[in-house]
């Protein structure tokens, strides 16, 4: 059975101090009021992962670090490996957030190597894709994210591809307060499940959480989590705040 997944992205936000305290509120919601058959992942900056592991229960709220280096080690000034981020006890990657895609020039091949990179480590990559708001206009998104997955995850074996998470994230609806309607949410992950099940197989595509990201909020979460191929959220601005958080895990 897949999981249901919400995981938070806080980008560049908290200082560390702000930080420990947000993941400790968190924690302790998650602990006394949080849906039990939900995993919840904070996805923190590199400089909070040791503190931000310390400050929560390991068996209920998993850390993510939200990039990882494209290189195993050496000579790469400011660059955090995955063997780094994995020292820190965290124990998921977000990885090719458009954020990153767009403002990092993040292609598929740098991906590629990040992904291998954070498998190898063990750690679990929650890999994002999704269309920019001409592509979505254009009414070619299916062929578009469709491009990005053959390009990267799916070169992965089976076994590699079964530890994944995938975050199908709008360009369009992430940070502006326009969320994909529940339909359009639905129909693209259905679509991205489809095309595993016919690149691998339907027990695979059936094995694998697809999260939805782009302004989901507490207002909006119990609508799409209702929906069959929704497993669940990656959710930035809502997720700085513990109790919208919560409300988001709560929306099954
Ligand atoms: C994100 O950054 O992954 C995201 C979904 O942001 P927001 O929820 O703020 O749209």
């Amino acid at each position: 059975m897949r999981k249901k997944i919400v995981a938070g992205n806080w980008k560049c936000n908290t200082t560390v101090k702000e930080g420990v305290e947000l993941a400790k509120s968190v924690n302790e919601l998650v602990l006394t009021r949080g849906a039990k058959d939900v995993v919840v992942v904070l996805g923190t900056p590199f400089t909070h992962l040791i503190s931000v592991v310390d400050a929560v229960d390991a068996n209920r709220v998993n850390i993510a670090s939200q990039n990882c280096a494209a290189v195993a080690k050496g000579a790469y000034t400011g660059e955090v490996s995955a063997a780094m981020i994995k020292s820190t006890g965290a124990t998921y990657v977000i990885i090719g957030h458009s954020e990153r895609r767009e403002y990092y020039h993040e292609n598929s091949e740098i991906l590629n190597k990040k992904l291998a990179l954070t498998l190898e480590q063990g750690l679990t990559p929650i890999y994002c894709c999704g269309e920019a708001l001409a592509i979505r206009e254009a009414g070619t998104q299916n062929e578009f994210v469709k491009q990005q997955l053959d390009e990267t995850i799916f070169l992965l074996p089976t076994e590699q591809l079964l530890k994944l998470v995938i975050a199908y994230e709008p360009i369009w609806a992430i940070g502006t307060g326009v969320t994909a309607s529940t339909q359009q949410a639905q129909d693209m992950l259905a679509f991205i499940r489809g095309l595993i099940a016919a690149k691998y197989n339907a027990e695979v595509a059936k094995e694998i959480s697809i999260l939805y990201g782009g302004s989901c909020s507490p207002a909006n979460a119990n609508d799409l989590f209702s929906q069959p191929d929704i497993d669940g959220g990656l959710i930035g601005g809502a997720s700085l705040k513990s109790e919208d958080f919560l409300a988001i895990i709560n929306a099954y």
